[in-house]
């Protein structure tokens, strides 16, 4: 008895100092201890979490290395049925997504708490340089093909009913609202089941009162009208939690703003990734011109960050200003984006106006393939103008420099 109670006290020994090693990165002691007793590596802590977990969950990417090559489950569950993976996605250690992502691991599994996947925990504690690394590795992700597609592995939704973008809405974090937008997560998505009304991610984003997620769903189409389970619209929602800025840009007799176009929203992921950022660029200066509007009545002020710190490629259309690269159609932008196949070019601003349409009429505007206003030509693609994507080419790596200056020649243009 009493020799096996010192055995006992041993194994326990070997096993903290093996944790241990591998919760700091010491991948020497790591080892040697594993060599003394390899059956360490199946050993797992309190709630059954397995030393992979503890080293994508510290972000020890090395030490995970070891492991994996050492042929152990990539896709362990601990108590909850949470992967390594899923540490990694929680905690926002990207390296060890990447690690992970190399060994084919099965990014899709959700957990037993709250039926969650890695999108919800990424968007859940704002870590969007995670959800990227998801988001694009999804989408050669064998486990999500056969798992019913990319669309339902986005919109996954847990257990009360919540997709990852309900959960970026409700905690805040507009960036993760962008990108999961950007990736096919559905903006009308509802926490109802059979068809029974419930929460949008506008209704949550106007529970929270977050300005920049309310203004990113919109300019996405989200439906000020809509009613969840209690009969409420967004607009009812943000005004019971005296939300009153956000209220002032639901309230569905202010303007409507300017949305995506639907046209653009189908073709967004072989969009130009230049066109793209000055398109997305003018609509949102364009909803931040009318919500100053709106909200100049409510005393509400508009957050600056991330509407601000948007794509630098914007400040170089002013650069070089000429009379032959002044827009055509409202003779006070630059031509930033070209038509193709036709190459006639235009502003951003007057590229969304042609293309962009307001609520609620959007099931008639996307029906109508947009035009070139020069040629009547269909638009088979839009792309950054040549001038334009070349300077920004050249430029990339003096890009501070060149934008402040670009910045002070910007202001000199606006007060022409
Ligand atoms: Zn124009
Ligand atoms: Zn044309």
């Amino acid at each position: 008895m009493k020799k096996y109670n010192l055995k006992k006290t041993r194994r326990r020994q070997q096993a903290s100092e093996f944790f241990g090693a591998v919760q700091v990165g010491n991948v020497k002691v790591a080892k040697a201890v594993l060599e003394r007793e390899p059956s360490l590596l199946y050993e797992t802590t309190g709630c059954h979490s397995s030393a992979l977990h503890i080293a994508a969950g510290n972000g020890q990417v090395e030490i995970l290395s070891m492991l994996l090559e050492r042929h152990l489950n990539p896709d362990v569950v601990n108590r909850y049925k949470q992967t390594p993976f899923l540490f990694a996605a929680i905690y926002g250690k990207v390296s060890c997504l990447k690690k992970l992502i190399d060994f084919r691991v099965n990014i899709t599994m959700c957990d037993t708490l709250q039926g969650r996947n890695c999108l919800h925990y990424a968007a859940y504690y704002g870590r969007s340089d995670c959800l990227r690394v998801i988001l694009s590795a999804a989408k050669t992700c064998p486990f999500v093909n056969s798992q019913h597609g990319y669309s339902v592995f986005v919109n996954k939704a847990d257990y009360v009913g919540e997709t990852p973008l309900h959960i970026a809405a409700c905690r805040r974090w507009p960036e993760c609202v962008r990108i999961l937008l950007d990736n096919g997560a559905l903006v009308s998505a509802s926490t109802g089941v059979y068809g029974l009304p419930g929460d949008t991610p506008l209704h949550l984003a106007a529970r929270e009162g977050s300005l920049d997620c309310v203004g990113q769903l919109l300019a996405w189409g989200a439906d000020r009208l809509r009613r969840d389970a209690s009969g409420r619209t967004p607009y009812e929602v943000a005004l019971k939690h005296y939300h009153n800025a956000c209220a002032a840009l639901l309230n569905p007799s202010s303007p409507e703003p300017l949305v995506w176009p639907a046209l653009l929203k189908l073709t967004s992921r072989e969009l130009d990734e230049g066109a793209k950022a000055l398109l997305k660029q003018a609509l949102m200066e364009a909803n931040r011109e009318r919500e100053k509007i709106i909200l100049k009545g409510f005393g509400g002020s508009l957050p600056s960050a991330s509407h601000s710190n948007g794509s630098k490629i914007f400040d170089t259309i002013y650069e070089a200003i000429s009379d032959t690269d002044v827009c055509c159609i409202c003779f006070d932008k630059v031509c930033t984006i070209q038509v193709q196949d036709c190459g006639h070019q235009m502003c951003a601003q007057c590229t969304l106006a042609l293309c962009c349409h307001n609520k609620p009429n959007s099931t008639i505007a996307s029906i109508t393939h947009p035009i070139c206003p020069f040629c009547r030509g269909t638009i088979a693609q839009l792309v950054m103008a040549p001038k334009l994507k070349d300077d920004h080419d050249a430029d990339n790596n003096t890009i501070g420099t060149r934008s402040s200056k670009l910045r002070n020649s910007s202001q000199g243009k606006q007060q022409l």
